[in-house]
């Protein structure tokens, strides 16, 4: 296995990462946009070489589930033939790139994101973890999105190039706004970023021409389940699809599905709705996390998934299941936190997978019982 990436860091298709159900791949897909013919591809691809789940991740990416070593090269030959993945390896790795899901042709976000993607040979060679963001809108709808660059619209109505950590952004000329992505990441690669692994933790100067002097507008909503402009937007509960849904819209003749960071995906055309997504806003599942848990994951003690949907119309704020304390299925902190150990649940409030618990080794029954059912 050591052609395949490290825990820690970030897989991609030529870098698969192994979980608990085979291999992970990673699917940037280009502006974040997934043709009719390359839904259709993706679904039977995912399903012909993966266990046919798909996730959707805070990048804006999508990552096929349970795929075997030896299926893994014919799955990169049909994503390269799909045009999802890149044939070239190290432009692949480059293409970190998160780009406002309401883009339309020929706008701010659009056009730069064209130019840096033109231009991506010239990016330096970044932890797999640093990601670029254009969300050059009338307002940011990325600001809760991973990014340690981002070119984003200012109070004043320009646009600035800002640093993660960073309240502030330099102005950039119409036009510049690539090749000042590509100087603030050959400056950041110079001096020591690499070492660093994020922006927000390098702690060199910034250098005199990124000097922050703007502050970005304030945020615009983000997309929420129901009809949108573009189309509808569809959220999955627990930031996964499975395959046939990707095949089932593309069946419908929706035209193309825009991924987001947020586990929803804006769907292109006419108003749809599928059984298996939400198109209500209000739905209770879209601030939920669990993980497979068992008997899905090896080092689960306990299911998740189904009990994560019977606790979630209990209990108010962010839900989250975990089946150990790994918590892969959120990093921060929820509101209430449930981990497995040993077979037994444990409860915990404010708390990430592997804070000390409030209420320890409790049973399904006990547990439900804490939120108010018989
Ligand atoms: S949190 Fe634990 S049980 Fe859940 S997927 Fe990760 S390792 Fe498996």
């Amino acid at each position: 296995m050591s052609g395949f990436a490290v825990r820690g860091w970030c897989p991609d298709a030529w870098r698969p990462m192994v979980a608990g159900d085979g291999l992970l791949v990673r699917v940037k897909p280009r502006l974040g946009r997934i043709d009719q013919a390359q839904m259709q591809g993706l679904a039977e691809a995912a399903v012909a070489h993966g266990n046919g789940l798909i996730d959707l991740t805070s990048r804006g990416n999508l990552q096929l589930r349970g795929v075997s070593e030896a299926a893994w090269p014919a799955l990169l030959e049909r994503l390269i033939a799909l045009e999802l993945v890149d044939a070239d390896p190290v432009r692949e790795l480059r293409r970190t790139l998160l780009v406002a899901p309401d883009w339309a042709p020929g706008d701010d976000t659009h056009r730069i994101a064209c130019d840096l993607l033109a231009r991506i040979d010239e990016l330096p060679a970044l932890p797999g973890k640093v990601g670029l963001v254009i969300d050059a809108g009338d307002a940011p709808i990325l600001s809760g999105a991973p990014g340690d660059f981002r070119i984003e619209r200012s109070i004043a109505g320009t646009l600035i190039l800002r640093l993660e950590e960073q309240a502030t952004g330099t102005p950039i000329a119409t036009g510049d706004e690539a090749a000042a992505l590509l100087r603030i990441t050959r400056w950041f690669v110079e001096t020591g970023g690499v070492a660093a692994g994020r922006m927000a933790r390098h702690a060199a100067p910034l250098p005199d021409w990124a000097a922050c002097q703007i502050a970005p507008a304030a945020p615009r909503p983000r997309v929420q389940p129901g009809t949108h402009p573009l189309g509808s937007v569809l959220g999955a509960p627990f930031g996964q699809l499975r395959a046939d849904v990707l095949g089932d819209l593309a069946g419908q003749g929706v035209a193309a599905v825009r991924v987001t960071p947020w586990r929803l995906l804006l769907a292109e055309g006419a108003a749809v709705t599928h059984p298996a997504l939400t198109s209500d806003a209000a739905d209770r599942l879209l601030d939920v996390d669990a993980c497979f848990g068992a008997p899905a994951c090896p080092q689960a003690s306990i299911e998740t998934r189904r009990l994560a949907r019977r606790l979630a119309p209990l209990v108010s704020g962010r839900l989250h299941v975990s089946g150990c304390a790994k918590g892969c299925a959120r990093a921060q902190p929820s509101d209430v936190t449930v981990t497995g150990r040993a077979g037994r649940h444990d409860l915990a409030f404010n708390a990430r997978a592997d804070a000390p618990a409030l209420h320890a080794g409790l049973d399904a029954d006990a547990l439900l019982s804490l939120f108010g059912t018989d």
